[in-house]
């Protein structure tokens, strides 16, 4: 049998699709945990209900095997699948010739994903690549793979892009700039979107409302994950990045655990209360993770039947954000979820008078690089036309290495540069996004951050910052309006102001000549 494709479900019918998770195995011989995950995925082939299976890519920087491996069996037996397609381990080369290489053998839908940063590697941790981002990555599969043109390989079906976002953040910065980055990844190509997993109906709700009210149409599914005590346990101390389980819920599971089941029953109800307000809710589907076994997967979606009707009161009760948790929008109190209107306290923050009292706390450092940029480096104005003209006579005269040398004597102590000739300050409120993220990212932030702290480093996120900066000066939300930012390597161990004036840097590739 062979089942419709996910795309066909999504884009040309108003079905609601179920998506299994399921991780690769770990060496050879797999283990209890990825045998259960792969009995499951094999047993799923044959359920209707069963739109995709969707595999991991070394989740959580544990190496698996190739996903690919798994992909090619299932599809063999006429059961699409969605291959994770992480940043972490490949250059964009790597990541191109993978994304020929899935469309060749059929693959057609993809998670295109930064990844966890690598917590393993042999005799010493691995390197992680962060050649480019998620979003790089989606505006590569789009591009090259999907799009007719010179670069574009564009032979049709060409890769259905899936993408990933973060609601489940406690602050504003952090919230607001996955919405951000997430209208970024669908104008770079994202055909579908899967948000990270979390446990509060009105998050559900805000990234729908937002999602809606600005413009970004594409079909979502809701990430279910049926929890156990011990995975409760890890979310809860933030040792997945960007899996949220608040105390009070952990709490709960905790008593659900003691109880002669060990919680099997409540875990499993409690994934299927998910899945019955994300239909209610207008996702397109769920996504059920958790190493689940079919019996269990089986279960939750005729739980989740049993349910449907019930799903407003369930969405008030399946409410389990952390305490001071920002939301977007006003809370109804007769839904208990969100309204159009932005949340008083968020509303307040963002009138001209809060803008303006807050720029007068801006510091003078943060300060003086906007008026550097404005006069020296913004193109068009007098300093960089002058700079121009001067550049292309120090590059004439080979002067170009000793003021190389000026530029990094000052950029190292100032910003920490590590010399990518590329330079992203302007795009990121003048804080280097080399030295001061582990991912790299330029173009937001990636799912880990907890609570404004980075994934990797014990230090606030770097987009957290930038955030920060930009919001008394209102340009907060408009920080990502812009085409995706992709690091040319070339350009590394050059001067940025160079490559800046005389028009090879990214601004340069932005701007319409
Ligand atoms: S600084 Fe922010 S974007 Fe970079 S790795 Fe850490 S959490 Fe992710």
């Amino acid at each position: 049998m062979t089942k419709p494709t996910l795309r066909h479900l999504l884009e040309e019918t108003d079905a609601f699709v179920t998506v299994t998770e399921v991780v690769p195995a770990r060496g050879l011989a797999p283990d209890a945990l990825s045998r259960r995950s792969l009995e499951a995925a094999r047993a799923l082939v044959d359920d209707p209900r069963i739109a995709a299976i969707s595999i991991t890519d070394n989740a959580g920087g544990h190496v698996m095997s190739n996903p690919v491996v798994l992909a090619e069996e299932l599809l063999g037996r006429g059961q699409d699948v969605i291959v994770h397609v992480a940043c972490r381990d490949r250059s964009r080369n790597g990541l191109l010739s993978l994304a020929w290489e899935l469309e060749r053998r059929g693959v057609r839908n993809v998670l295109a994903v930064s990844g966890d940063h690598p917590v393993e590697g042999f005799r010493g941790l691995s390197e992680p690549v962060f050649d480019v981002d998620s979003v790089g990555l989606v505006a590569l599969c789009h591009g090259l793979v999907n799009e007719p043109g010179p670069d574009g390989d564009g032979t049709a079906p060409g890769l259905y892009i899936g993408a990933a976002v973060s609601p489940f953040k406690r602050l504003e910065a952090e919230a607001i700039l996955q919405y951000l980055k997430l209208g970024l990844k669908i104008r770079a190509g994202a055909d579908y979107i899967i948000p990270q997993l979390g446990y509060d109906a009105r998050k559900w709700d805000e990234l729908l409302r937002w999602m809606r009210l600005h413009d970004l149409r594409r079909p979502v599914l809701a990430n279910v994950y049926v929890l156990t005590r011990t995975v409760a346990r890890l979310f809860n101390a933030n040792r997945i990045p960007g899996c949220v389980v608040s105390d009070e819920l952990l709490a709960t599971v905790e008593r659900a655990a003691a109880g002669p089941d060990r919680g099997r029953a409540f875990f499993l109800e409690l994934a299927a209360k998910q899945v019955a307000i994300a239909r209610g809710m207008g996702f397109r589907g769920a996504y059920l993770a958790g190493h689940l076994p079919a019996v269990d997967v089986d279960r939750v979606l005729a739980l989740a039947d049993g349910f449907a009707p019930d799903w407003p009161d369930l969405a008030r009760e399946v409410q389990h954000s952390p305490k001071g948790t920002f939301f977007a929008y006003r809370r109804d109190p007769a839904t208990g979820l969100g309204t159009d209107e932005l949340d008083p306290r968020y509303a307040r923050s963002i009138t001209p008078a809060a803008r303006a009292g807050a720029r007068r706390r801006a510091s003078p450092w943060y300060r003086f690089n906007r008026l550097a940029h404005d006069h020296v480096f913004a193109p068009g104005s007098a300093g960089f036309r002058a700079a121009g003209r001067a550049y292309e006579r120090v590059e004439r005269w080979h002067l170009d290495r000793p003021l190389h040398v000026l530029e990094q004597a000052l950029k190292i102590p100032l910003y920490d540069c590590r010399d990518c000739g590329d330079c992203s300050l302007p795009d990121v409120a003048y804080l280097c996004p080399e030295s001061q993220c582990p991912k790299g990212e330029r173009n937001g932030p990636c799912g880990g951050s907890h609570d404004g702290t980075c994934e990797v480093l014990p230090r606030r996120c770097v987009w957290v910052r930038a955030y920060e900066r930009l919001k008394p000066y209102g340009e907060e939300l408009t920080v990502l309006d812009r085409p995706p930012v992709i690091v040319d390597n070339a350009l590394r161990r050059t001067s940025a102001w160079a490559n800046t004036f005389r028009g090879r840097d990214h601004f340069s590739r932005e701007t319409p000549s």
